[in-house]
């Protein structure tokens, strides 16, 4: 199979962790008898180097000629910078924003993963990470209160905020189906996070929610207010699978599931549409306090490139492949700077991206 990735490497770190989740890709390319078929494209800080803006029409037209785009991270230093003296149209995170709504990225994946390795980490008790945790939050990226129609206004000599909550039933029908279809990849249960104790929009979200979990009698569905998910969370991460939710809620919670996971290096991320196309990237940023140090931890680029393989390729066991040389490089005792304790052997990053390769095939 012939893979068309679009790769921004970006800015910071972005190109030392990319180079190494494109060296694991040309692993699994190679056991496998794949193609990956790369476009460099520039986004943020390199592009305005180069253009003069963080996000060129011809750089959004060849995105939407790959399958995906696999992107480090963008961005400088807001204080050092000189990205940071443009107006905020032209800085480098204006770009991120284009090119998410330029390919209609609904779905934000983020996967909260407790590795048994890394459980020194997490700040929870023993007893409620023995065994690690494997969670996926699920949440709509393009409405709900942050798109919704906002204004503020002096009435009778009060100031008076306003910020509307707004779904319409597609909006909610299109990022279910997404959920349901993510959650038959995994262990088949969606706990769909809502107020519908208090929302109409939440009430509506449910009732179309169930609606769609008729189309996948596989698949387990539960319905949870939003506050008693924050505490189970942290009270029992383990019983979660897909967690379904809407833009502010899963906002918050997506937080909170990665930090109980420890570190941020080890977080992937993926953006979707309604095709298979997606955007992959790690959850931190470009980190310019290490960048060009070669100690960044390349394994949240790495677990996105195996988001890629599984939701925009089908590619399911070469994205275990990826995802188990990981958990062993882990198990093996090698770390990079941000996840290493005492007694393992820290890694560079270029080391931690050779020894993931060499874990496949
Ligand atoms: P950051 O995530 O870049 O860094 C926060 C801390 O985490 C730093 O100490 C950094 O060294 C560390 N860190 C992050 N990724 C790491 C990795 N892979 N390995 C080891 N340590 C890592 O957040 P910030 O400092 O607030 O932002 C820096 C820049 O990144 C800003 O310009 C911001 O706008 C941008 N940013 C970009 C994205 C994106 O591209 N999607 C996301 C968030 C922030």
């Amino acid at each position: 199979m012939v893979l068309r990735i679009g790769v921004i490497k970006g800015d910071g770190i972005g190109p030392e962790i990319v180079t190494e989740a494109m060296k694991v890709l040309d692993q699994v390319a190679k056991v496998y008898g794949h193609t990956c078929d790369y476009t460099q494209l520039l986004m943020g800080g390199a592009s305005i180097d180069v253009h003069g803006v963080p996000l060129t029409d011809e750089t959004v037209a060849e995105a939407k000629k790959c399958d995906a785009v696999l992107m480090g991270s963008i961005g400088g230093d807001a204080k050092t910078s000189p990205w940071y003296q443009l107006e905020p149209s032209k800085r480098p995170e204006a770009g991120l924003l284009r090119i998410r709504k330029e390919l209609n990225l609904f779905a934000n994946l983020r996967p909260a993963v407790l590795y048994d390795e890394l459980k020194g980490a997490c700040p929870l008790k023993e007893e409620i990470t023995e065994g690690g945790f494997d969670m996926m939050i699920m949440r709509e990226l393009t409405g709900g209160l942050y798109f919704g129609e906002r204004k503020t206004v002096e009435e009778n000599g009060v100031m008076t905020a306003y910020d509307s909550l707004t779904y319409n039933e597609h909006e909610i029908r299109r990022i279910a189906k997404r959920g349901f279809d993510i959650a038959m990849k995994r262990r088949k249960k969606v706990t769909s996070v809502d107020k519908a104790n208090v929302l109409d929009s939440s009430r509506l979200w449910r009732k179309v929610v169930e609606e769609v979990a008729l189309e996948y009698p596989e698949v387990t569905l539960e319905h949870m207010l939003v506050d008693n998910c924050a505490m189970q969370l942290v009270k029992d991460p383990k019983q979660f699978d897909v967690i379904l939710t809407e833009n502010m809620f899963g906002d918050i919670l997506s937080d909170e599931a990665s930090m109980v996971t420890g570190s941020i290096g080890m977080l992937a991320s993926a953006s979707l549409n309604e095709t298979k196309f997606g955007l992959y990237e790690p959850s931190g940023g470009s980190a310019p306090d290490i960048a060009g140090k070669g100690i960044a931890n390349p394994i949240a680029t790495i677990l996105s490139a195996a988001m890629m393989l599984r939701f925009s390729f089908d590619l399911d066991q070469e994205a275990d492949a990826i995802e188990d040389a990981v958990a062993k490089v882990l198990e093996e005792g090698y770390r990079t700077i941000d996840i290493m304790s005492e007694g393992k052997q820290q890694v560079r990053t270029d080391k931690m991206g050779d020894l993931i390769a060499g874990n496949i095939g």
